[in-house]
């Protein structure tokens, strides 16, 4: 590090696990000794425990997120000649879940300033094949499933939620996973629910955090956040101009960033052979080249965030003096 500052990390899961590590251990040992590998009473307690605080009747844990989805289109009987509307801008998870099923994923743009799915773009794209359409709650926040649902309903069409990346996100109609039809989530270990079990309050407070520290840097545009909703945070996504040239900044300052996803998925090779072409997606594809995500994380401090601030803003007023 060029100024010896200490690094800043991306994400600091060490943290995280030691403060629950004898809580977890303990549960682990008595885990063993019942021998409760697959399934079992603290599976069942949290299924109950998670479907009150979505605010569900029902949860079922399954081996991942990627299968919840899977399961999820396979419980509405979606199949081979079947379409689902989704989103470019995701984890390319919520599409290979469609593939495993057979049906084909119908991609579409973002709105500009959350990068959530475009209600507008959905509602273009449905045709008589459209058994689905997945608003995934991406970043932390919860897409406008409010617009998509009533005319979801109009046609029969499911409304599939992705709620990987918001567990205990909100809108004003309700929790991520309590919107639509059903509702796949992911306890991936860097997703929210891994991060730590109280800590929506502390990461909100640390977004605005962030927000108050950018505020005064033109050169860095800030997650837009949909009006009624609480955001939880899971990824804190700005958007730069030189992109590439501001992150290997970020890198040789210590600071560890990332980008939420570098393709959209009409873009990526696994989905070519689907004929979209470069420009059919703009807003997602203009966000693509711009998209960071800054350090997020439950135990991440204020001197930390402070360091990301400062590094990025140094970072991207050289690109604004170069034109
Ligand atoms: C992580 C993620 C998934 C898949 O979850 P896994 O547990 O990794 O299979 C699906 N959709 C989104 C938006 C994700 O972030």
């Amino acid at each position: 590090m060029a100024d010896g500052a200490p690094a800043v990390p991306f994400l600091d899961l060490v943290s995280q696990q030691a403060e629950v590590a004898d809580e977890v251990l303990a549960a682990w040992e008595r885990l063993l000794r019942a021998a409760h590998f697959v399934g079992g009473p603290d599976v069942a307690a949290f299924e109950r425990e998670f479907a009150a605080y979505i605010g569900v009747e029902h949860v079922v844990g399954v081996a991942n997120g990627t299968d919840a989805l899977e399961l999820a289109y396979r419980a509405l009987g979606i199949q081979a000649g079947d379409e689902v509307i989704l989103p470019v801008n995701t984890f390319i998870a919520t599409a290979e879940a469609v593939t495993a099923v057979g049906a084909t994923p119908v991609f579409v743009d973002v709105d500009d300033e959350t990068l959530l799915i475009d209600p507008a773009a959905a509602e273009s794209a449905i045709t008589e094949r459209t058994r689905a359409i997945v608003p995934v709650h991406l970043f932390g926040q919860t897409a406008p499933v409010e617009a998509l649902a009533p005319l979801a309903a109009r046609r029969g069409i499911a409304i599939v939620e992705d709620a990987a990346q918001s567990q205990g996100a909100v809108s004003a109609a309700g929790r991520a996973g309590a919107l639509g039809t059903i509702a796949a989530t992911s306890f991936y270990p860097g997703k929210n629910l891994g991060a730590a079990g109280d800590a929506g309050a502390v990461m909100t407070d640390d977004a605005a955090r962030y927000a108050d520290l950018l505020a005064a840097s033109p050169g860095v545009r800030l997650p837009g956040t949909r009006s009624g909703n609480r955001d939880v945070w899971h990824l804190y996504v700005v958007r730069v101009e030189e992109r590439d040239r501001v992150l290997a900044d970020l890198a040789a300052a210590g600071v560890g960033a990332a980008i939420h996803y570098p393709t959209p998925l009409h873009l990526t090779d696994a989905y070519a052979g689907l004929g979209y072409r470069r420009g059919q997606f703009p807003v997602a594809e203009r966000a693509a080249a711009r998209i960071l995500s800054l350090p997020m994380f439950p135990h991440l401090t204020r001197a930390q965030q402070e360091r990301v601030a400062s590094v990025l803003t140094a970072a991207t007023s050289r690109s604004r003096s170069h034109g």
